[in-house]
């Protein structure tokens, strides 16, 4: 077929207007609303994908055709053999794991007029005032000196009590009324209320080491010693992390939206899930990775600057093919760094350049170099690549759009791709437009996230 003269891109919810493609959207989204309400870390994250994958049979025996390795519970590498070598290079999809949030400091517990509360120190690109006045479980491990780590998974289940940060009232709020968004909402007043019930007198009696003050914190202390076996110092080698409580839901009338926190980047992390467990037998290698630290830079040993996926990648050419170099597998390698895109916002579209905008539902979008100002810190994915991926998309019929964050010089955003690109590999980003990024409560289309699963089965096949 002669290829249309202009192009007209279409929505999905047009494309896939027929009951089968309606009935597999509402299956994949139920899942993935599942997936969103119980995994709120990047440590559940990767548990839930160890959990699947150990049941299909991966294992941590590199010399096995099924493989999976974590790092620190943090960060999972997973692959599975192709025909043909590695020498011809694989298939990579990565993202990551890990969301804005609030995480308590190392020394959190405190109290003050009658209430008990722990510090904290933000994770990640947050507007702050997203965050006050709203429920929020505590999620996260403490780990003590004899070996054992704790998890602590508090206000998702509908029994268990929630936290908060409280907000200032109106009617005393002049001063900060004028301040600008950036000063009005200051980082160490962001504290988590944790109780307010003193520790029974009685049993204070009976503990020589009171001193009757700090009655509250006190309660604290004694509810979480008899939880969960733990001592103030303990909290030093915790990282519990304070994130919206609550599941994902449907939105709109039409049912036609999701709503949740950390969808940036779990979208992508369960699409390429969802699409690689239906992806066997492949033609190339297949990898997937779901990164930690992203938020904050991709740094640090689980971050995608670390060398774990060197190291992986490293012992599967050692195990299925010692007689090939690692630079060689990787010059051939095509990846998608798969991560979020904003989407037109409809209240906000003067911070788009419309023609260069990804649309809510019109399938996941291609951002060929990320970066800011000048495309500065960008990767940027060679023309003939994306030609490659233009081809496959269009002839399996999967929609997939085009596009740039937002308008030249009005800010920017960068992800794993450029250290993946370091390799050689030819990488680009690739993942469903979002509203209300890094908010507690993102929104994305029931329909791009039928049509990224889609779109990253092609790549994985091809
Ligand atoms: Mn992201
Ligand atoms: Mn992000």
């Amino acid at each position: 077929m002669e290829p249309k003269l202009t192009c007209d891109p279409k929505s999905c919810w047009e494309i896939y207007d027929t009951k089968k493609h309606r009935k597999a959207m509402e299956d994949v989204c139920g899942r993935y609303r599942d997936f969103l309400s119980r995994c709120k870390t990047e440590r559940e994250v990767v548990a839930w994908g160890q959990n699947i994958l150990k049941a299909k049979g991966f294992s941590e025996d590199f010399s096995s055709d099924l493989v999976m390795r974590d790092h620190r519970g943090k960060t999972l590498f997973f692959a599975r053999k192709g025909k043909r070598p590695l020498s011809d290079g694989i298939r990579l999809i990565g993202s990551h794991a890990d969301s804005p949030r609030v995480d308590f400091k190392q020394h959190p517990l405190y109290e003050e007029c009658e209430v008990g509360l722990a510090k904290t120190h933000y994770y990640g690109g947050i507007k702050k005032y997203q965050w006050f006045s709203r429920p929020l479980a505590l999620h996260g491990v403490i780990a003590k000196t004899n070996g054992e780590t704790v998890h602590i998974s508090i206000g998702d289940d509908p029994v268990d009590p929630v936290f908060v940060i409280a907000d200032l009232l109106p009617h005393l709020s002049q001063k900060q009324n004028e301040q600008k968004v950036s000063e009005a909402f200051e980082a160490e007043k962001m504290n988590i209320y944790l109780g307010h019930a003193p520790a029974e007198e009685k049993k204070e009696a009976d503990e020589k080491d009171d001193d009757s003050t700090d009655r509250i914190k006190r309660n604290i202390l004694q509810l979480l010693n008899k939880k969960y076996g733990i001592v103030e110092e303990d909290l030093y080698s915790a990282e519990i992390q304070a994130v919206p409580a609550g599941p994902a839901r449907e939105v709109g009338l039409d049912t036609s939206m999701i709503g949740s926190y950390g969808q940036d980047d779990r979208i992508c992390v369960f699409t390429s899930m969802e699409a690689f467990l239906e992806s066997p037998e492949p033609e190339y290698t297949q990898v997937v990775i779901f990164w930690d630290k992203e938020e904050i830079g991709s740094d640090g040993s689980t971050g995608a600057q670390s060398l774990f996926f060197e190291y992986c990648m490293e012992d599967l050419i050692d195990a299925w093919e010692p007689e090939t170099k690692f630079r060689n597998v990787m010059n051939k390698t095509r990846a998608l760094s798969s991560d979020v895109h904003s989407a037109l916002d409809p209240d906000y579209q003067e911070v788009h350049e419309k023609l260069n905008a990804s649309r809510l539902g019109y399938g996941p979008v291609f951002c060929k170099f990320t970066g800011h100002r000048g495309k500065y810190g960008a990767n940027d994915a060679h023309a003939e690549y994306v030609a490659w991926l233009r081809r496959i998309l269009n002839e399996a019929g999967v929609p997939w759009q085009m596009a740039e964050l937002g308008r030249v010089d009005l800010g920017g955003g960068g992800t794993v791709a450029k250290y993946l690109a370091i390799y050689g590999m030819n990488i680009i980003d690739f993942g469903p437009g979002i509203l209300s990024m890094h908010s507690p409560f993102e929104i994305s289309s029931k329909m791009d996230v039928y049509a990224t699963v889609l779109a990253y089965k092609v790549f994985l096949k091809n």
